[in-house]
């Protein structure tokens, strides 16, 4: 009787792990499904523009977080200094018209917001610039987002966290 008990301990344990298995893939399943179906846009049009003195006065300007975003189109980089993209979000934006600093007073903001605020949108298929003009990756061109000189498969939905260094970059690839 032993002898037989010890197989069927065994399968016990066996289908003990198939079953731990079944859920890990369930899971991943559900969170790859929820990263898909994520909703396109945040609820964020109720927004106004702040000025600066908004920020001061509103004590958001303590313990918040900076990132350097650098978008390139064509190798170009695109100027960020403009007053058109300055202090266009309360929870992300640039101000003192410098061209790269991300001031995230909102940890928990994606980039879009910034992006949106200043009239541009981003996915992982195209860029689109302040004058409406759409680059959207093809045979020859493709978006690359990156964070601190990695590949990263966030684009909009990515949240800047304080240190980051982050590049949008649109142009050409090269075929092998
Ligand atoms: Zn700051």
């Amino acid at each position: 009787m032993r002898y037989n008990n010890e197989p069927s301990a065994l399968r016990k344990i066996a289908m003990s792990i198939a079953a731990g298995l079944a859920a890990i893939a369930f899971f991943a399943l559900i969170f790859t499904s929820s990263y898909f179906f994520l909703p396109p846009k945040s609820p964020d049009n109720t927004e106004s523009a702040p000025t600066k003195n908004t920020l001061a006065g509103s004590g958001l300007t303590v313990n918040h977080g900076h990132a350097e975003l650098t978008v390139l189109v064509n190798g170009d980089k695109l100027d960020f200094s403009k007053p058109e993209y300055q202090n266009k979000s309360i929870r992300i934006h640039l101000e003192d018209n410098d061209g790269s600093t991300l001031h995230i007073h909102d940890r928990s903001t994606r980039i879009e917001v910034f992006f949106e605020s200043v009239g541009m949108s981003l996915d992982n298929n195209c860029l689109q610039i302040q004058d409406g003009t759409s680059y959207c990756s093809n045979f020859d061109n493709q978006i690359i987002f990156s964070v601190n000189g990695m590949a990263n498969a966030g684009f909009q939905y990515y949240i800047p966290a304080n240190g980051d260094t982050i590049v949008v970059s649109y142009g050409k690839i090269e075929h092998h």
